[in-house]
């Protein structure tokens, strides 16, 4: 069984606790692999480390087209191993390998466009009303703490790495306990690819022990998570008392709203698309179906039908469209909504465990409808193939259900009339709104959500300004003393 130690100032090592955790393929239940336990002292180290790389070991002072050549020689570097990585995100994570090598392509992409864009950042000359030259200077953060989630693991540490590494701030980052392996694999390249010592490093390891270490130290600037509202909220606690920058992004409960205008076949893949994608641990997910009446009925009939169709099988092979969740924990968190789901709505497709399986954490896509917006399924983001269909009368309703939400990530509207879809566009409160699609993600466009889904923004040149700080210069081109006293 390999061992992936974490990675500290440009080296592999053992955690100081000298202890390991088991790694698991969620399909078998088998372990696969064993990491580093992090701990207090890890973190301790890594910041040390990305402090004296930021404070005195040059990379914020590395030109923005040499950082910019390093991200692009590392992208480079993922697209030649992507089929490795994708075979053990796969593996790992328990997604279908065809949605594991999107995802890697995505996150040599993530690389490839912040490569671009670190010589593109620029200030601003302020029209002042003095004989002075006035800039706004781009300077970044410093040291950036990072925590990701399970659900796209390489991916969500390229969207927290690559705009920090491009504005020349270094990391410390924090994988998941669960799929920590990939993002190993991938540093195992950064000092080929050049980039020094310290300027990024992984501390592998648990929630309390290794990411709260990470959140509470002084030597940390700013704070990166994604994750849950509950450990969201206690990061924000937490970074108080340094005062670190905090952004978060904290998933959803979205809304996927289908007018009877719409295309029926399209309506009825774009639902299934929108919730069971990933099988359903998506923070957009699309887990709350909204429907217009007179095609409501229909709706769900289809949409179950085609339901029951989905090829659930192994993550690695070709033809599976649904593998198993990524842990037994996540999986007892999801059959516990689907109990809860059979006594609060009615159940038209799934409902359990998918039994052809002796073992692995698979359910079957599950869609309740006759489900009132005030329902748990309904409120709580499940992070599972779980669908809480929803009917509604007029577009004033649909507009009322969608934004009856704590949440206010993601949002996808279905109808050909488009001056009612803009309508629809301008009145949702969400971070994204998608229309007659949902889930499509690209680099070039901004992530983010409003309410309890966090803020800040990832992606584009949003992604970027989150790591940077913006400095006043006034330069006085007056000869003569103020002349005040
Ligand atoms: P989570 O607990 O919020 O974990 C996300 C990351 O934060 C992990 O790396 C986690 O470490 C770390 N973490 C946990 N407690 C921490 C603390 N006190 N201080 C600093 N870091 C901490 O999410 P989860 O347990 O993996 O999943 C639970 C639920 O969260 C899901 O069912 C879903 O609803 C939601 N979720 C949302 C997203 C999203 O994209 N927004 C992604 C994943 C999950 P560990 O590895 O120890 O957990
Ligand atoms: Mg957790």
């Amino acid at each position: 069984m390999k061992r992936y130690p974490m990675y500290v100032n440009g080296e592999f090592a053992a955690g100081e606790s000298g202890k390991w955790f088991p790694v698991y393929d969620p399909s078998t239940e088998e372990v696969i692999a064993e990491v580093a336990d992090g701990s207090a002292a890890d973190v301790e180290r890594g910041v040390a480390a990305a402090r004296a790389a930021f404070d005195s070991g040059g990379w914020p002072q590395t030109t923005a087209v040499e950082r910019g050549r390093i991200l692009l020689r590392l992208a480079e570097k993922i697209r030649q191993n992507a089929a490795h990585l994708a075979e053990l995100e796969c593996r790992n994570s328990g997604k279908p390998i065809v949605e594991a090598e999107f995802d890697i392509a995505d996150t040599a992409s993530c690389f490839e466009y912040y490569g671009g864009l670190a010589n593109k950042i620029m200030g601003h000359v302020n029209p002042v009303p003095e004989n002075a030259i006035s800039l706004a200077m781009k300077e970044p953060v410093g040291v950036a703490g990072q925590i990701i989630p399970w659900n796209y693991p390489l991916l969500m540490a390229a969207w927290k790495l690559a705009p920090a590494l491009a504005a020349g701030c270094c990391c410390v980052l924090k994988p998941a306990e669960q799929t920590p392996l990939t993002v190993l694999e991938m540093a195992a390249w950064l000092t080929e690819v050049g980039v020094p010592p310290g300027v990024v490093n992984i501390v592998t390891g648990f929630g309390e022990s290794a990411g709260a270490p990470i959140v509470a130290h002084p030597g940390v600037d700013k704070v990166a998570f994604t994750g849950s509202v509950e450990v969201g909220k206690q990061i924000m606690r937490s970074a108080s008392d340094t005062l670190k920058r905090v952004t978060l992004e904290l998933g959803g409960k979205s809304p996927n709203i289908f007018f009877a205008d719409a295309d029926f076949e399209a309506a009825v893949d774009g639902a299934l698309f929108g919730v069971f994608i990933n099988q359903g641990e998506v923070c957009s997910a699309g887990s709350r179906i909204l429907v217009e009446r007179p095609v409501y009925k229909k709706m769900v009939e289809a949409m179950s039908a085609k339901a029951k169709k989905i090829r659930l099988g192994p993550p690695l092979a070709r033809e599976t469209k649904m593998g198993p969740l990524v842990s037994k924990e996540q999986f007892e968190r999801v059959a516990a909504y689907l109990e809860v789901g059979k006594k609060e709505a009615k159940l038209a497709a799934g409902g359990g465990r998918a039994k052809e399986f002796g073992r692995g954490y698979y359910i079957e896509p599950t869609i309740f409808y006759d489900v009132d917006n005030s329902a748990r399924i309904a409120r709580e983001e499940i992070f599972g193939p779980v669908a809480a269909v929803i009917p509604f009368d007029n577009e004033a309703e649909a507009i009322r259900i969608a934004n009856d939400t704590p949440y206010g990530l993601a949002a996808a509207v279905w109808r050909r009339d488009i001056f009612k879809a803009f309508r629809m566009v301008k009145a949702l409160r969400v971070g994204i709104v998608w229309v007659n699609h949902m889930q499509p993600t690209f680099v070039e466009a901004p992530w983010g959500g409003y309410k309890h889904s966090g803020f800040g923004r990832e992606l584009g040149p949003w992604g970027i300004e989150e790591y940077l700080e913006t400095k006043q210069v006034h330069i006085n081109l007056n000869e003569q003393p103020i002349g005040w006293y």
